[in-house]
This record gives C-alpha cells, structure tokens and sequence, in this order.
C-alpha cells in the first residue's frame, strides 16, 4: 500500500484543494486505482433540471467508476475534479468515507420529508471499490430505518452481498432495484464494458433477487448503434432478460455527450473504424441519435417484450429508470453530486 499526504501531491487539482480529503492512496488488491477518501459535507443531493428525471433526490457514495464502461456519461463530472474523463475516470476513485453517517444526520433533519432518493444514477454504487469500503449497508440500513423509499440502478453483482437488508425493504415496499443489461453480446461486453461482470453475470443477479422477492427491472441500456442493435440481437437480449425474471425491460438508446463521446469515438475508431462515419451521421446533431432512431429501438424492444411477456417498465418501475439527462452542473466535490449513471 502507498500512502501519500496532500502535501506530497506535486500538481493539486480541484479534488486536491479541498480540506475533505483525508487520504489518497493505491492498494495491490486493487491494481491500477487510486483511491481518494474525502469526508463528504452532505450526500443527499437535487438532481439539476430534475423535471426530466423521474427523481428529484440522489445519493452517490462514489466518483469514479472502475467498471470502466467507455461511454459512460459520468466521465464528464471527473473534470470538475480536475480529474482526467478517461482512464482517470476509471481508476481515480473518489470515497465519501462519511456517507452512511452523513446520511443518517441528513435523513433525521426536520426539513427531510422523506422523498424518494435514487442511487446508481451517478456512478455505480456497487463498482469494485464497495467491496472495500462497505458502504452502502450503512447507507441501506439509515434509509430503512426512516422507511425513506429508495431506488438503486446498479451493474453490479455485489448488491446481493445486501440481500438481507433489501429483502427488508422489500417487505415494506420501500425499494425498486434495476440491473442495466445494454445486451449480451460477450465481445462486444469484453471490449466497451471492461471492469463490469458481464451480461449474464448480471442477469443471474437478477434472477437472485428476484428469487428473493425483491422486483428487478432491467434497463436495456445502452442499446449501442450497428454494435448491438440488429433484429437478432435485440432479441437475444430480451429473450435473455425475460428468462432473468426481470419485472419490466426498458431500452435507452447510447447518447455521446461532451467527456463520454470523444472517449467513445476514440475506442470506435480503434475497434470498429469503418463505423465512424456512420456515427457521425448518426449523432451529427448532437449528443442524442435521431428520434427515428430512439423510436425504432422503443418500438422493437416493447415488442419483443411484450412478445416475452414482461412488458416496458409500468409506473411503479419508472422511478429507477432514468432517462437521458440534462447536462450535467459543476457540483461541489465533497457533497453529493449530479446525475449521470445510463
Ligand atoms: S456506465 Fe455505470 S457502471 Fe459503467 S462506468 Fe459509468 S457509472 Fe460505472
């Protein structure tokens, strides 16, 4: 293990000129990630422009995310940090050390009405670095205990290391769980999701919890153009997907914004260069394809589930589902941040 002080840091960024960072250091168990611990000021956090999601409060442990997915659109927020949008963003992982106690204050104040909050919208919250840092069952346990209804979006198989506490909240009603399942395609997964368990490792999750009696919806998401959007693989997905037990499937089609996009047409133009020119016809507009395009995908998948017998997400679902956000704002790098999870 290498330890550094804040004052050993040659170059200090945004992240490092903060006085919430406590420590920054690398680990053998975890090869090629720094981590940075900060102690967090506050952790529920408003989502901006929150009148296109369908939530309004988010907690996010972490920045960063070693799941590494090359379109990721949180990229971006690793910039306000000083941080670097690429590599840097898959293994300069910021920790909010704090954040079950922080929580637990935030929820017990007099102004908390106990809205909704949704987790994984940010980053993962079940990435690598929560097997370390063990904090989403303190996070699980404050929201419990107020009965604070919760969502989590997550690709991660950890989450059934908290089987028990979601099952209580399950019991109550209290939780809405989705797994993001873009597709299946095993190349495809190696290449443009590295640090993820792959599809069907995600799928089995599914079924766990499922199994358990905690509902779990998938977001079909990202559906990735002329990759893995053919007739043939949209239905393998589903298909998959419906044999999962999954309660609802809902696509959301890849978005390029600033930060994730130059990122993604760089891995594009090393895996697949012949498709570069039709990417940039595809998102010539814009960080978002054609609605003829996001329409055609919606169309396909709702019937392909329809046709599997789970259907689009209902209502009860749609809080954990979020859709394409509005640009993300700077945030404060010690409190909680801004949407940003697909
Ligand atoms: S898309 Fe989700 S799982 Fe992938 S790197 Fe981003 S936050 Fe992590």
């Amino acid at each position: 293990m290498r330890w550094e002080t804040l004052a050993e840091e040659k170059a200090a960024p945004a992240l490092f000129g903060t006085a919430s960072v406590t420590r920054t250091f690398d680990t053998p168990e975890f090869r090629g990630i720094t981590f940075h611990e900060v102690r967090a000021r506050s952790l529920v956090n408003r989502v901006p422009g929150a009148s296109r999601m369908p939530f309004e409060w988010t907690v996010n442990p972490y920045r960063g995310c070693s799941h590494a997915c090359v379109y990721c659109f949180a990229r971006k927020t690793h910039s306000y940090l000083d941080l670097d949008t690429g590599i840097g963003f898959d293994s300069q992982i910021v920790v909010k050390v704090n954040a079950p106690e922080v929580l637990r204050r935030e929820l017990a104040a007099g102004s908390w009405s106990g809205e909704h909050i949704a987790m994984g919208t940010n980053v993962d919250c079940y990435q690598r670095a929560e097997g370390r840092y063990r904090l989403m069952p303190g996070i699980l346990s404050a929201l419990i205990e107020r009965s604070n209804p919760f969502s989590i979006l997550t690709k991660g198989t950890l989450i059934l290391r908290d089987l028990e506490l979601l099952r209580a909240a399950a019991a109550r009603g209290d939780v809405g769980v989705s797994m993001s399942v873009g597709f299946t395609d095993p190349e495809l997964w190696r290449t443009v999701e590295p640090g993820t368990p792959s599809p069907e490792r995600r799928l089995d999750t599914v079924r766990t919890l499922t199994d358990h009696g905690i509902a779990c919806g998938v977001l079909m998401a990202p559906v990735i153009p002329y990759l893995g959007d053919s007739p043939e693989q949209l239905r393998r997905t589903v298909a998959a997907i419906a044999a999962a037990g999954a309660t609802s499937v809902t696509p959301l089609v890849l978005h390029l914004r600033p930060g994730a996009r130059e990122w993604f047409l760089a891995w594009l133009d090393q895996h697949h260069p012949r498709l570069r020119r039709r990417y940039d016809a595809l998102y010539a507009n814009g960080a978002y394809a054609p609605t003829w395009y996001q329409r055609r995908i919606t169309r396909q998948v709702h019937e392909l589930a329809t046709e599997y017998g789970i259907g689009p997400a209902g209502p009860g679902a749609a809080r954990a589902l979020p859709r394409p956000p509005a640009a993300p704002a700077p945030p404060d790098p010690a409190a909680g941040t801004q949407l940003a999870l697909l």
